[in-house]
């Protein structure tokens, strides 16, 4: 992707999402991802989390009216290109970023794309979403989508549909297009029943699949925020939807080889370097 001069603006991207305090996934992830890609990350942060490499002992919500107001204050003055959520936390702040992306013209068939990373819980199983919060993910964000991007327990969550095959996996790409989201992906990374790893994406009418080498880490941390953060980033550089998902797929790869240690549990996948 083409890197700003020094002295230019850069184009923009806004995630709205929970902070990691281990810096590994979650907001921290998605800003060094958006910078990396040569976008300017604007965060609006819907929870705090507690976290290290070993898990999430703990999170704080906030307030959805603030969270809303951090993505309008940034819209009416910076402006962004792309959007993306994470960890929304609870009902009442997923109902809350619908109606601000509404207002703002982001997602749907507005201007501005959205990806949604319908995050459920974090790689140890601590829950970052409320378990009564589902079906605000089912029935208020995900029509707002422009690409939906669930790992495959999420997928479970949100579809019913158990993948387990290349047949099942397309099956739940309908479904979730089916809830409104104009692409939607099934990320296959956690399906380990090959030496590789594809993801499926659908449109409604075509399926596309991306494929790349499975990559033995255990620093694996906060896979799925860099790979959404890398979409919104290229999508913001005005890629369309398929070449951004392979951008994406191809950054993530590389983060995987490139992982460092830290901590006694996981490292982190989004880059440094
Ligand atoms: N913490 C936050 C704030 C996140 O948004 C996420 C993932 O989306 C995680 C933790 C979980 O990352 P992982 O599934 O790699 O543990």
């Amino acid at each position: 992707l083409p890197l700003p001069s020094r002295a230019e603006t850069p184009v923009r991207v806004l995630t709205i999402a929970g902070t990691d305090s281990g810096g590994g996934a979650g907001i921290q992830a998605d800003s060094r991802t958006m910078a990396m890609c040569g976008v300017h990350a604007c965060v609006a942060v819907a929870a705090v989390t507690v976290q290290n490499s070993v898990g999430v002992s703990g999170f704080h919500e906030i307030p959805p009216e603030i969270v809303a107001a951090q993505v309008r204050t940034v819209v009416d003055d910076i402006g962004v290109s792309a959007a993306k959520t994470g960890m929304l936390a609870s009902t009442e702040i997923i109902e809350a970023v619908a109606e601000v992306c509404i207002e703002v013209g982001i997602g749907g068939d507005r201007p501005v794309p959205l990806v949604v990373d319908p995050v459920c819980a974090s790689m140890h199983g601590d829950p970052l979403l409320h378990a009564d919060a589902i079906e605000a993910v089912r029935s208020v964000l995900i029509p707002q989508a422009t690409v939906v991007t669930p790992n495959l327990d999420e997928v479970r969550l949100i579809t019913g549909i158990e993948v387990i095959d290349d047949a099942s996996a397309r099956r739940a790409a309908e479904a979730l297009h089916a809830l409104g989201a104009q692409w939607a992906i099934v990320k296959g990374g956690h399906l380990r029943t090959s030496e590789l790893s594809t993801d499926l994406l659908f449109d409604g009418d075509r399926f596309l699949e991306f494929t790349s080498p499975r990559i033995p880490t255990g620093n694996d941390h906060g896979g799925g925020d860099t790979l959404a953060a890398a979409i919104a980033s290229a999508l913001a550089h005005g890629r369309p939807v398929p070449e951004a998902v392979e951008f994406a797929k191809e950054w993530v790869t590389k983060c995987l080889e490139w992982a460092y240690d830290l901590g006694s549990g996981h490292g982190p996948v989004s880059p440094l370097w």
